[in-house]
C-alpha cells in the first residue's frame, strides 16, 4: 500500500471515524499535501538501511512515508488519543513501532540502543511549535547518536537558526545551532499544507551534525551560558549583558577587558559577534584560577 493520508479527505475521513480533533495544546497541525512529506523524505536521505525517530507522529501522515523509505521507524507520540489511530492508520507497515510519551522526558540513548543496537538514527518531525526550541537543543546537545534532524517549524525560527551575525533576526539559537550542526533550508511550506491550518508560515530544515563542534572551547557549559546571557538583554553592551547575568559571575569590567583583548569594542552588542568571537570570548572569561581545571591562585 502506498501513503495515502496526506491529503484534507482522508485526514478528516479518518479524524470523523475515530472521533478525534485536532488538540491545540499538542500543537497538531495534521499535513495534507504530499509533495511536503516526500520532500522531507528526500532531504533527510532516508533509505532500506536507515533507522528513523520520529517526534508526533500525530494521525501517522508523515509516518506512512518514512515506513515505505525507512528500514525501520519509533515514533513518540504524546497524546495517548491518537494511539488507536496509529494503529489502524499504519496497520499496512510491519517496521513502525509507537511509544507513547513525552519526548521531552524521553532518553534518547536508551532509545537508540533498545530500538537501533546504539547505531546511528535520523530525526525526522513535523515539529509541535510550542516547544520546537527546546525540542531541537534538546536533540542537538544530546550525547545519543543522532547522525541529522530533518524538521518542520515555524518561519520565523527556521530564519533565526540561519541568520548572520549583525542581522535583526540573529539570536541565541543562531550560534547554538551552528555549534552543533549546518543549517539547510529544505523547502517554505505555506499554512494550506496543513489541516487545520497553522496561523503562522513554516520551514523545513536539514540539519546535519557535525562530527566536531565548529569551533573548539574549554568550557561548551560556559560559552553556552555566554550566547545565552548576550541575547537575553539584547540591547545592552556586551559587558552590561553579561555583568548582567549573575551564573556567569563576569564583571563589566573583565568582559570588556576580554573584549578588547579580542580588539573589539566595549560598546558592542551581542548580536554583532559570530559564533568563533563568543567562544573567543568565553574562553577569555573563564576565571583564571580555574583555567584548565587546575587552581593557580
Ligand atoms: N506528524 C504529523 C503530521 O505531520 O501530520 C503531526 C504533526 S503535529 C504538527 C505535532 C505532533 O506532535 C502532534 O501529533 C502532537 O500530539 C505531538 N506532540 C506534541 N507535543 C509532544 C511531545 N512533547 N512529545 C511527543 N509528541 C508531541
Amino acid at each position: 500500500m502506498k501513503p495515502y493520508l496526506a491529503n484534507a479527505l482522508q485526514t478528516k475521513a479518518v479524524a470523523q471515524s475515530h472521533g478525534i480533533s485536532a488538540q491545540k495544546r499538542y500543537g497538531q497541525n495534521f499535513l495534507i499535501d504530499p509533495a511536503v512529506p516526500e520532500r522531507i523524505v528526500e532531504a533527510a536521505g532516508i533509505g532500506p538501511d536507515d533507522f528513523v525517530l520520529e517526534i508526533g507522529p500525530g494521525i501517522g501522515t508523515l509516518t506512512q512515508y518514512l515506513a515505505e523509505a525507512a528500514g525501520r521507524v519509533t515514533a513518540v507520540e504524546i497524546d495517548r488519543n491518537l494511539l488507536p489511530v496509529l494503529a489502524d492508520t499504519l496497520s499496512f507497515w510491519d517496521n513502525v513501532t509507537i511509544r507513547c510519551g513525552d519526548i521531552l522526558k524521553t532518553d534518547l540513548q536508551a532509545l537508540a540502543d533498545e530500538e537501533n543496537g546504539g547505531r546511528p538514527m535520523k530525526v525526522v518531525s513535523n515539529l509541535p511549535y510550542y516547544i520546537t526550541t527546546p525540542i531541537l537543543m534538546m536533540l542537538l546537545e544530546s550525547s545519543a547518536p543522532i547522525s541529522s534532524v530533518t524538521a518542520m517549524m515555524q518561519e520565523e525560527v527556521a530564519d533565526r537558526i540561519c541568520a548572520s551575525p549583525g542581522s535583526r533576526i540573529y539570536g541565541a539559537l543562531s550560534p547554538a545551532v551552528q555549534y552543533f550542526a549546518e543549517p539547510v533550508t529544505v523547502m517554505r511550506v505555506p499554512p494550506s499544507a496543513f489541516l487545520p491550518q497553522p496561523g503562522v508560515s513554516s520551514v523545513v530544515l536539514h540539519l546535519a551534525r557535525r562530527k566536531e563542534p565548529a569551533v573548539k572551547t574549554a568550557d561548551r557549559e560556559r560559552l553556552f551560558a555566554v550566547i545565552r546571557a548576550a541575547f537575553l538583554q539584547r540591547r545592552k553592551t556586551l559587558p552590561n549583558a553579561l555583568a548582567g547575568y549573575a551564573p556567569l559571575g563576569v564583571s563589566r569590567e573583565a568582559a570588556a577587558a576580554a573584549l578588547e583583548k579580542m580588539g573589539l569594542s566595549p560598546q558592542l552588542r551581542g548580536e554583532m559577534l559570530s559564533l568563533e568571537e563568543f567562544a573567543r570570548l568565553s574562553d577569555l572569561l573563564i576565571p583564571a584560577h580555574t583555567k584548565n581545571g587546575e587552581q593557580t591562585t
